[in-house]
């Protein structure tokens, strides 16, 4: 008999903590906590954006950072990427603001901590960090992405054509035209994504709590709601491209889509969601996989040898994301395993084997 796509390698345990190092500093200058989360080094360096948030406090930031970075694993490995994972939270007091001298402090004092770590880990700009604050970073260490570029329209292509493999499985066709489309965060991955599936012809259900972003919905001729009415609308996709854990246990009895497919990073507030999600025979298109574009043109900045190779092959691999979510929704119903399952298996063999 055949041997299951799934089978052998053990993978490494959902929410346990096995992470190779885990530092946490106030900034010397800044006193503000740092938070650097490596989780695995085998397949290469560490990868993962540096988060800048405000958290209830410093242990929600480290926990943070642990799942974050552990995602990161996942999702080079799933991408082919011969990195690691790790993530960086700057963590802020709740309702704290920086003024400008502070906050290049604090940058100053994490591009420092990146250097301490000799390559282990690589870092870039995820959720609060700016394209300013990454010039200050790189100042002090050259383990940082490129500074001036945009991640965002990257994983939103990614996400764009992940939407399609779930759509050809879920409705046996993969075009997204006259499709109705929830995006719940129109920052730089859900603005993005709202714009491409604009000119795939979606109609479009928007949302956002910030109230500004309705300016994107009305050019776009799209319906403006609330984040609650577009992630349980009944509609043919819903995508959560805000922070993560949006998708609760009261969300997954509320949801009327038969697919959820978004950018946001740890969409599921709990891993054995994804379980439940099938059950109700909801598709889940694995974050990690789904958002991977963004990640996919840092690496190959990183490892290119000039700008325009590095975008080619950035452009091949993100439209990749099309066949290889397609070939994971099928190993999954085959095995009857959540396509989540199918996708940390996977990448997990990929790390088991390295
Ligand atoms: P962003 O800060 O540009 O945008 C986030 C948007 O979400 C903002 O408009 C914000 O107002 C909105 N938002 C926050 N909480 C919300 C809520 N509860 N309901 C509705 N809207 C809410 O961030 P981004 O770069 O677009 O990232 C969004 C998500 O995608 C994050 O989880 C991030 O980790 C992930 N991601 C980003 C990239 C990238 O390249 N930017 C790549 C992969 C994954």
């Amino acid at each position: 008999m055949a041997q299951s796509a799934l089978a052998a390698p053990q993978i490494p345990p959902i929410n346990g903590f096995d992470h190779e190092e885990l530092v946490v500093r106030a900034g010397r200058r800044s006193d503000i906590t740092i938070v650097i989360a490596v989780h695995s080094t085998r397949l290469g360096g560490a990868m993962g954006a540096c988060r800048t948030w405000r958290y209830p406090s410093r242990a929600a930031a480290i926990q943070d950072a642990l799942r974050l970075s552990e995602a990161m694993t996942y999702k080079a490995a799933a991408a082919g990427v011969d990195a690691g994972g790790g993530k960086s939270v700057l963590c802020l007091a709740p309702g704290a603001e920086l003024d400008p001298a502070r906050r290049q402090n604090l940058f100053r004092d994490f591009g420092e901590m990146v250097e301490g770590l000799d390559g282990r880990y690589f870092t870039g700009q995820d959720v609060g960090t700016t394209p300013d604050d990454v010039t200050v970073i790189a100042e002090s260490t050259r383990h940082v992405q490129q500074t001036g570029i945009d991640t965002g329209p990257w994983a939103a292509k990614g996400v764009y054509y992940s939407m399609r493999a779930c759509a050809n499985h879920v409705f046996g066709d993969p075009s997204l035209a006259s499709r109705q489309i929830a995006v719940i965060g129109l920052g730089a991955v859900g603005g993005n994504l709202a714009r491409l599936l604009a000119d795939a012809g979606v109609h479009l259900l928007l949302a956002d709590i910030d109230e500004r972003r309705r300016a994107l919905a009305d050019e776009l001729g799209a319906t403006w709601t609330t984040p609650t009415e577009a992630l349980t609308a009944e509609v043919d996709i819903v995508a959560p491209c805000a922070l993560g854990g949006m998708i609760d246990a009261a969300v997954v009895d509320a949801l009327r889509s038969p697919i959820v497919c978004g950018g946001a990073n740890n969409q599921l507030a709990d891993l054995h969601l994804a379980a439940d999600l099938m059950a109700r025979n909801i598709v889940y298109a694995p974050d990690f996989v789904a958002n991977a574009g963004g990640f996919i043109y840092v690496a190959a900045l990183r490892f290119a040898s000039d700008t325009a190779e590095a975008v080619t092959e950035a452009e091949e691999r993100t439209q990749h994301l099309e066949g290889q979510m397609g070939q994971l929704m099928s190993i999954a119903a085959d095995e009857r395993v959540s396509p989540l399952e199918a996708a940390r298996q996977l990448a997990g063999a990929r790390i088991a084997a390295a």
